[in-house]
């Protein structure tokens, strides 16, 4: 972090305090050379990384496509809407852990269906078939007979 009174680099935090209930890391620096002090902002950045589709193009992460993917899956399932939306958080979640700016839409995909898994096991099968596109009818079968073990 630049001094901004002198430009110098090299700066130091001589406080940190996490403000606006948790949601920001207030720190005040002082320059080393000038020894001006200043403050400083920090929040988590928010923002989702962009979606790598199979053909290559690029789209912005979509919560609500996503959210009636699931939706869809779940149809007439006895699962809460809390549930559902504790699941649509984990998944944000793990896509901005990941730190990238871009993720493949396969691994979005693949977020659904685990948490699907957990959530119901027929709407994990609903999803599942339609976006695995099983092959055939044997590779199917052997999908629900590992979720029965
Ligand atoms: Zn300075």
């Amino acid at each position: 972090m630049h001094c901004p009174f002198c430009n110098a680099n090299d700066t130091k935090v001589i406080d940190s305090r996490l403000v606006s209930e948790g949601h920001q890391v207030r720190r005040r620096r002082e320059c080393s050379q000038c020894h001006e002090r200043f403050t400083t902002f920090e929040v988590a950045e928010l923002v989702m990384p962009r979606v790598v589709k199979s053909n290559g193009s690029r789209e912005p992460f979509n919560e609500d496509k996503m959210r009636a993917g699931m939706a869809r899956a779940l149809e007439k399932r006895p699962v809460g809407t809390d549930a559902i939306e504790e699941s649509i958080n984990s998944i944000k979640s793990q896509l901005r852990a990941t730190g990238e700016r871009e993720v493949a839409a396969k691994l979005i995909g693949q977020l659904v269906m685990d948490a699907l898994k957990k959530l119901d096991k027929v709407a994990y099968i609903r999803f599942a078939s339609v976006y695995r596109a099983f092959e055939d009818i044997r590779e199917f079968g052997e999908e629900i007979a590992r979720l029965e073990k």
